[in-house]
């Protein structure tokens, strides 16, 4: 193999480091995180300890969301006078969901070469254990937080077809399943709990029996969501005429407005126009 092991100065190296596991930090990310000349960490401290575990003593700077515009060029200009920089962050590949994107940008603006230490990456971990398919996928990540938009990312998600990633925290899990589920109905979903640590759990269920057994139990640890994608069949199961799709969903239980709303995403229509019809019948009707 051509292998690339001598550190180079001036160079940005995304060094990914473990999502539970400690023996899962490649000898190459040990290598480079001892001969940079400093290391950038989402979080010193955390990171403080992974290299005082390692026997590893490096200068550390942060780098993290909050401070990131002042640090970001801080960061460039010693790699543009010839510095060599690791970039971690507290677990797993950074620049997903994690701190990194900006700075690989601003070095790839100022010409500052990035390579990467590649390793644990917890979606992808996740989508290969979930025995869902994996040919096709989207990350989505953590769900907004705002209700507009994830209201409006939770439309984009029940449409998709592709197997979809998803990142979620234990105290947010309840409420992501129960949104879900009004989202998407029922489909396959794989939680991955706490990978590669002691209570590792991979339960392959559907979004209605998780959010049933979460309501059971506490949610605790790390999650990856591993949604399965709509299939055909979600779509072309209503009738033709949205009138009887909305007359359907009223006699499952729905409401008229919320009949409405479901017809229309499932028909990937807006809203109005479905009204428009059952006005004009109604109509018709008097
Ligand atoms: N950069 C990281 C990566 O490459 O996976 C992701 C960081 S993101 C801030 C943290 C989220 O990743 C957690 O909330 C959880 O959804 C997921 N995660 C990280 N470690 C995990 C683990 N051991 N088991 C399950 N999910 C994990």
């Amino acid at each position: 193999m051509n292998e690339k092991n001598v550190i180079q100065s001036g160079t940005l190296y995304l060094v990914a480091t473990p999502i539970g596991n400690l023996a899962d930090l490649s000898s190459r990310a040990v290598k480079v995180l001892s001969e940079v000349n400093f290391v950038a960490a989402e979080d010193t401290r955390n990171s403080g300890l992974l290299l005082s575990r390692l026997g590893v003593s490096k200068p550390l700077v942060s780098y993290f969301e909050h401070n990131k515009r002042e640090k970001g060029p801080a960061i460039v200009k010693r790699l543009l006078d010839g510095e060599s920089c690791a970039l971690v962050t507290d677990a797993g590949t950074p620049a997903i969901s994690d701190p990194g994107e900006d700075l690989v940008r601003l070095c790839a603006e100022k010409g500052v070469p990035v390579t990467a230490v590649p390793g644990c990456c917890a979606a992808v971990t996740a989508l290969a254990l979930s025995g869902l398919p994996t040919a096709r996928f989207v990350f989505e990540g953590f769900l907004p937080t705002d209700k507009k938009e994830r209201g409006a990312r939770l439309d984009e998600i029940a449409a998709e077809k592709r197997t979809v990633i998803l990142y979620e925290a234990p105290h947010r899990l309840r409420a992501t399943l129960d949104d879900l589920g009004a989202a998407v109905g029922d489909r396959p979903l794989a939680l991955c709990r706490e990978l590669t640590k002691l209570n590792e759990e991979i339960c392959r269920t559907t979004v209605k029996k998780a959010a049933a057994l979460y309501e059971e139990r506490e949610p605790r640890g790390e999650y990856v969501l591993i949604l399965g994608g709509a299939s055909d069949a979600d779509e072309e199961d209503y009738p033709s005429d949205p009138r009887e799709h909305v007359e359907l969903l009223e006699a499952a239980g729905l409401s008229r407005m919320d009949a409405i709303k479901a017809a229309a995403k499932a028909r990937g229509v807006k809203k109005n126009e479905i009204y428009a019809l059952l006005a004009k019948r109604d109509g018709d009707e008097e």
